[in-house]
């Protein structure tokens, strides 16, 4: 059964006093608007099928900049009516050839909207013809007569606070709404009323406090530092090092390419003197010890070993905790051989690895003039360092 989303976005938000008197749906939020975030909720959710927003006339310029490059399930927008009851209307008839088996209607205004709260709506359609997402109400509730003065406290046992998504068997509501058209019956403030008034049993799925609509520009600032709290990150840089002698061979493996030469390095793997320090600069970055302890030289597994494995390793661990590399940058202590022949080609490899494009990632070499052990050309020695961005964590 096919599930369409139709998101009412044609309001005027006149609550929401905005910068330049942009309609609130289009004003941004952490650098994204409501609605782009409000649609994005639903485009990302596997459970539906097609969405379709209905705009105001004036706003075809606004949903086109907002929205219009999101493409997948998104249909083309539909023109809304006078009242957002109208608007609705006009939308299922629109959505109606789609032949969609139910319809999750959905204010342009939450963009807080969860996966759960989505799914649990199109759960609730297999038991009941409506299920709409709704919070107990839990505030004592006074209603008040003229002057602010209190005549009365209302019982409130069984009241629910109505949000959206209101999920709806799709021919049940759109015949509805067209009969609450052609029955004059208005001002109906969301669509279960008009299933109630229909005649239809509505179910309620509990929602979320965070599903909020966001409806004042006090709203719009709450949000905007509830967003900036959840998405605080931090970058975090840490250094490796790492030398390996010259023994007897033909060939070196340096950043992940095996180079030709005169001898080849000591070690229990393949002794990439640039991966492993790479690969410590990574793991510092977490404070997730080093290459030895992951991968002790005592354990003959790794004997031998392509180092790139070290390298896969310590990117699956910065991943595991929500790590985003930013960049590396590694320096190349050898007299022999050169290196600049072989950039690209530790680029591609270490990119591929880390899933990093070739700018972010730094590789340089410099003799020693002679100088020291490597100087000697008794080896080769290598810097990295690496930057890390990372869900920024309260201790
Ligand atoms: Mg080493």
């Amino acid at each position: 059964m096919s599930t369409a989303a139709l998101i009412v976005a044609a309001g005027r938000g006149a609550r929401a006093a905005t910068a330049g008197g942009l309609p609130k749906q289009y004003t941004l939020l952490g650098g994204v608007s409501i609605l782009r975030r409000t649609v994005d909720a639903f485009l990302m959710h596997p459970g539906i099928d097609a969405i379709a927003v209905v705009i105001h006339g004036d706003d075809r310029d606004l949903y086109d900049t907002a929205v219009g490059s999101a493409g997948g399930k998104l249909q083309r927008p539909i023109i809304g009516g006078a009242t957002r009851q109208d608007s609705v209307r006009l939308g299922l008839q629109a959505l109606s050839p789609g032949g969609h088996g139910v319809v999750l209607i959905h204010d342009a205004a939450r963009p807080f909207v969860s996966d759960s709260i989505i799914t649990n709506v199109i759960a609730g359609l297999q038991s009941s013809p409506a299920a709409i997402t709704a919070m107990p109400v839990t505030d004592t509730l006074k209603h008040a007569g003229s002057g602010h003065t209190v005549d009365r406290t209302i019982e409130r046992t069984g009241l629910w606070r109505a949000q959206t998504p209101q999920g709806f068997h799709f021919g049940l509501i759109l015949d509805a709404h067209d009969r609450a058209h052609s029955e004059h019956a208005v001002g109906m403030t969301d669509d279960a009323a008009i299933a109630e008034w229909a005649g239809i049993p509505v179910i309620l799925v509990e929602g979320a406090e965070s599903n909020v609509k966001l409806t004042t520009a006090e709203d719009l600032r709450m949000a905007e530092a509830r967003l900036r709290a959840a998405t605080a990150s931090e970058t975090r840089t840490a250094s490796g090092y790492d030398i390996h002698r010259f023994t007897s061979g033909d060939h070196v493996w340096l950043g992940g390419v095996r180079i030709p030469h005169t001898q080849r390095l000591d070690g229990h793997s393949d002794a990439d003197v640039v991966l492993h320090a790479l690969t410590d600069a990574l793991l510092g970055t977490i404070g997730d010890g080093d290459i030895g302890q992951h991968f002790p030289p005592s354990d003959p597994q790794w004997k031998g070993a392509a180092s790139i494995l070290f390298l896969k390793d310590a990117a699956r661990r910065v991943a595991e905790r929500g790590g985003r590399i930013v960049n590396v940058d590694m320096t190349i202590l050898a007299e022999a051989p050169k290196i600049g022949p072989h950039r690209a080609a530790m680029q591609a490899t270490i990119g591929a690895v880390l899933n990093l494009a070739a700018e972010r990632i730094g590789i340089k070499a410099t003799t020693m003039e002679g100088l020291g052990a490597v100087g000697r050309q008794e080896g080769i020695a290598a810097l990295a360092t690496a930057s890390v961005e990372l869900p920024r964590t309260d201790s």
